[in-house]
């Protein structure tokens, strides 16, 4: 059966999968979304016997539903390679009484790799599919993974170039490293003087340019976005899901049919989402536990069916959860609104206006698989620290936030199910912070000698991602103002 995208706020002609993955975000500014959501066409048990590449194929063919099964098995297999440092993709480790489904196995050891790295390949052959010839031109401003991610993702494949934009003062020593030691042909990091939304609005204005666009057109060019709100990054996340559950149904540590709950450190509710498709296409998940830091308002979301951004911004030791304006909400609240555009449109134009909106009791009541909750940074710390002293097994920041979620749910419900927490990051990649929490006597000690010390202290190797940057050359030192981001994207393009 084929799958059609509509937007979630309005009702226009639905788009094919490719189309949808062209344009990334609606006319209308509203998100795709699939019209119905497939079931799983393979039981438990077939799934049960596959490599994670099989899985991914069985989950995503039934939403790029255009894609021919040779074009679907090329983007899987140029995406879940050696650029993995293990073939599983997605291993799970068990600790503490919950299952760790580590997603940081990726080239920036940071689950953004899981979408990222296929992302490239389903653009450029969606482009194909509709005869687009001109060269796609990724467009990115960064406060520092998803640039480096996408980064990663897009180097020297065929048909793209990508341009990050980064605040010059406002990523970490290791972060920058990170990106302007990226290497590809086609590939161009530069700083600018200005903070992150700076760069995020000077991106945003080159994307509204509707001269340039034409320009571009004539000289072969055009525009896209790596964001997450693209499916092409939604739906290769709901196969770790499925993957992970049936892992544990072949290795016996649960019977086919038993559910299972959850728990994911969320941010712009992108992952989460996914598990919640999981859920939807059959995949046997109880409770879906959504953990926020500091930055609490899904959890005062659930609570009280108020979305409201009105508040401090605080900045966490687990960064890429500092947001207070999760984009893929609105998929949610678009279903639960009965798939009604209106409604969810007007929602969201008071979350633009007022920063705050209330959805309706009957909105409210099918919200049931969700549980909220959040970690402030003392009890982050603390639960990395008890972890490791209990284990050996050390997680990072992010992970610590879902970690701790998890704990009082199981004190509030005492549930019991056997329990999936996605684990978003390598702690290499949030060394210091990590280090800290295990002994304060780390505080001395400079980055990567940190990092040789984590490896004593937990048996796992250092990253390649983390031994590549010691040593790896500058490769991007341009610094621009704001006012020349145009003229720097033309510069590279040669235009
Ligand atoms: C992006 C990110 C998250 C949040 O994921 P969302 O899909 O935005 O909810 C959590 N942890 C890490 C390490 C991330 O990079």
């Amino acid at each position: 059966m084929e799958v059609l995208y509509n937007s979630t706020r309005s009702k226009g002609k639905p788009i094919k999968a490719s189309e949808a993955i062209l344009k990334g975000l609606s006319d209308d500014g509203g998100l795709f979304v699939p019209d119905s959501i497939p079931a799983l066409d393979k039981s438990l048990k077939e799934l049960s016997e596959m490599t994670y590449g099989q899985v991914a194929y069985e989950v995503m063919k039934l939403y790029l539903s255009d894609f021919t099964e040779d074009e679907l098995k090329s983007c899987i297999a140029k995406a879940y390679d050696e650029k993995f440092d293990t073939e599983e993709i997605a291993p799970m480790v068990k600790a503490g009484g919950a299952y760790y489904l580590e997603l940081f196995h990726g080239p920036t050891i940071a689950f953004k790799d899981m979408a990222l790295s296929i992302l490239p390949h389903l653009l450029t052959t969606s482009a194909k599919k509709n005869h687009v010839e001109n060269e796609i031109v990724i467009l990115t401003a960064t406060s520092g993974d998803t640039g480096k991610a996408a980064l990663a993702g897009f180097a020297d494949v065929e048909g793209t170039r990508i341009v990050v934009f980064y605040p010059k003062n406002g990523v970490s020593p290791i972060q920058e490293k990170q990106m302007v030691t990226q290497k590809g042909r086609n590939t161009y990091v530069v700083g600018i003087h200005g903070n992150f939304d700076d760069a995020q609005t000077g991106v945003k204005q080159i994307f509204g340019d509707k001269e340039l666009a034409a320009y571009m057109n004539e000289k072969g060019f055009q525009f896209s976005s790596a964001n997450s709100i693209n499916i092409g990054r939604l739906v290769p996340q709901i196969v770790y899901y499925v993957y992970s559950y049936v892992k544990l149904l072949k290795e016996e540590r649960i019977s086919e049919g038993e559910k299972i709950n959850v728990v994911v450190p969320t941010g712009n509710f992108g992952n989460i989402l996914a598990a919640f498709y999981a859920k939807q296409m059959g995949l046997p998940i109880d409770k879906l536990i959504c953990a926020s830091n500091e930055n609490k308002v899904l959890f005062d979301f659930f609570r009280t069916g108020t979305y409201d951004r009105n508040r401090e911004f605080v900045l966490t030791s687990s960064p890429s959860m500092d947001i207070l304006i999760s984009s893929n909400l609105e998929r949610l609240i678009y279903r639960i609104a009965g798939n009604d555009p209106d409604q969810n449109k007007e929602l969201m134009a008071a979350l633009v206006s007022g920063g705050v909106y209330t959805i309706t009791e009957e909105m409210k009541v099918q919200l049931q698989d969700f549980y909220g909750n959040y970690a402030d940074e003392a009890q982050t710390a603390q639960t990395i620290h008890d972890l490791y002293d209990n284990t050996g097994y050390v997680i990072d920041t992010h992970t610590a936030v879902a970690a701790c979620v998890y704990r009082k749910y199981q004190e509030e419900t005492g549930d019991c199910k056997q329990t999936i927490i996605a684990s978003t990051a390598s702690p290499y990649k949030f060394t210091r912070s990590v280090m800290n929490a295990i002994d304060s006597k780390y505080d001395a000690m400079g980055d990567f000698e940190l990092a040789d010390e984590l490896a004593r202290i937990s048996g796992v190797c250092v990253p390649r991602a983390i031994e590549e940057i010691k040593k790896a050359p500058v490769l991007h030192d341009r610094v621009c103002e704001k006012s020349e981001m145009k003229q720097v994207v033309m510069d590279f393009l040669g235009i």
